[in-house]
């Protein structure tokens, strides 16, 4: 028999149904972060394999991280920015056995956080939101560099309650968290409600790489002003003074963002003053004398190229199963080449002579077949180089002999050349 109410009740329920189910989307989508953590993947993609299927234990092999706020934005008072940070620090250090120290010396520390636009550097290497509405993203260990989207913190409506939730996050896929599924994890891919501090899941999974909480944590009072590392400079032995050389291999920023003149056998560290000329094995063993090219990945490893072959080091340590040929690990680049430039949206150049080449590491055939082509191409452009870099700001720069040059994004030189003794060494 046909009840009006018995209508009446289904309706209810379809309502009902109707209404969980759009309340449901609203809390599955919440605001996604859209930030992927970057694995470390290798320039010459080597440890890709490895990494993908996340077997590998991503942590960091010590348990004192020390941190620098790179830069900071315009909109809201430092002070705060600060402030949140070393909250979103404490919230982890204290559940589990790692302590963060904040240091002035940027290019030292172990996580530097910076505020960037969608396309920016990282320790001079290119670096890339995955999407222009990324909030933010991160290394994994052990590279584990933070840096927030400038669209978002702080232009608009973003608040200091979400700054402090996405750090948390963030902090998390620096110390090795990945996603988690779960919507009460700070490591849920998108922000739900606001937090401020990891979750009973999240501190379960911390404490499962470096464990609970143990003993008193040190202070975690942040220096006030620069602390430059004292430098210890050895007197060189019957070796040619910086000043005095007339000419050099390459020139390397190193994993930890020093910039070094390669020559022959010996190294001199521009970040030092009045540099030694120290021995090359003694920094990066098995490498030989006189070396084409170099450049450091934001895997943080630092490639070596010579003739045919190219060497791989994990900071100061070779790699296993390096050096490798050079047409092995980069299909299509020639041996001998002159220098190496990494380009802003992923991939580097080579250049041997006047020529060049372009490699795209996100390919499958990372050199296309009109290559090489004439460095013609870029106005004002030397005849040969002998190395090229990027700085941590992002600045490219491009030498041969005792002259540079600085380059736009399209590899134009920009003015005339300096010179490398009076600008470079210091001299
Ligand atoms: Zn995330
Ligand atoms: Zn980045």
């Amino acid at each position: 028999m046909f009840r009006p109410t018995s209508v009446v009740l289904a309706l209810v329920f379809i309502l009902q149904v109707v209404l969980q189910i759009v309340r449901g989307a609203a809390i599955l989508e919440g605001r996604p972060y859209h930030d992927e953590p970057y694995y470390p993947t290798d320039l010459d993609g080597a440890n890709s394999t490895k990494y993908n299927e996340l077997s590998a234990g991503l942590k960091w092999n010590k348990s004192l991280l020390t941190y620098n706020i790179i830069n900071y934005p315009v909109a809201v008072p430092a002070d705060l920015i600060r402030s949140s940070i070393r909250h979103a620090f404490d919230a982890w250090s204290e559940v589990t056995n790692l302590d963060f120290v904040e240091s002035a010396n940027a290019a030292q520390v172990d996580i530097q956080i910076g505020f960037e636009g969608v396309n920016h550097y990282r320790r001079g290497v290119p670096c890339q939101f995955s999407q222009e509405i990324t909030l933010a993203h991160a290394f994994f260990p052990e590279a584990g560099d933070i840096h927030f989207n400038t669209k978002y913190f702080f232009t608009g409506d973003t608040s200091i309650e979400q700054f402090l939730n996405t750090a948390v996050h963030e902090i998390g896929h620096s110390l090795g968290l990945f996603h988690s599924s779960s919507r009460d994890s700070i490591m849920y891919g998108a922000q739900l409600e606001l937090r401020s501090k990891p979750q009973p899941e999240d501190i379960q999974a911390i404490q499962a790489i470096y464990g609970v909480r143990s003993g008193i944590r040190p202070t975690t009072q942040a220096p006030t002003s620069a602390t430059r590392p004292t430098v210890k400079v050895i007197k060189p032995r019957t070796t040619t003074n910086l000043c005095s050389l007339e000419s050099y291999d390459t020139i390397v920023i190193d994993h930890r963002g020093h910039i070094c003149v390669l020559a022959d056998r010996f190294y001199y560290n521009l970040n030092e003053t009045n540099p030694p000329a120290r021995k090359i094995s003694a920094k990066w063993p098995k490498l030989p004398p006189k070396v084409d090219a170099a450049v450091t990945y934001r895997d943080q490893k630092t490639y070596f190229f010579k003739g045919a072959q190219y060497w791989k080091y994990d900071k100061r340590q070779l790699e296993e199963r390096y050096p490798r040929p050079t047409d092995v690990g980069f299909l299509g680049l020639p041996s001998s080449i002159d220098a190496l430039l990494l380009s802003k949206g992923g991939g580097f150049l080579v250049f041997k002579d006047q020529q060049y080449w372009f490699y795209d590491t996100r390919k499958a055939k990372p050199v296309e077949w009109y290559y090489p082509k004439s460095t013609d191409e870029f106005a004002g452009f030397p005849k040969r180089l002998d190395a090229a870099l990027v700085t941590a700001e992002g600045r490219r720069f491009i030498f041969s002999g005792l002259r540079y040059w600085e380059v736009d994004d399209n590899n134009y030189v920009i003015g005339r050349g300096g010179d490398v003794r009076r600008d470079w060494f210091n001299c």
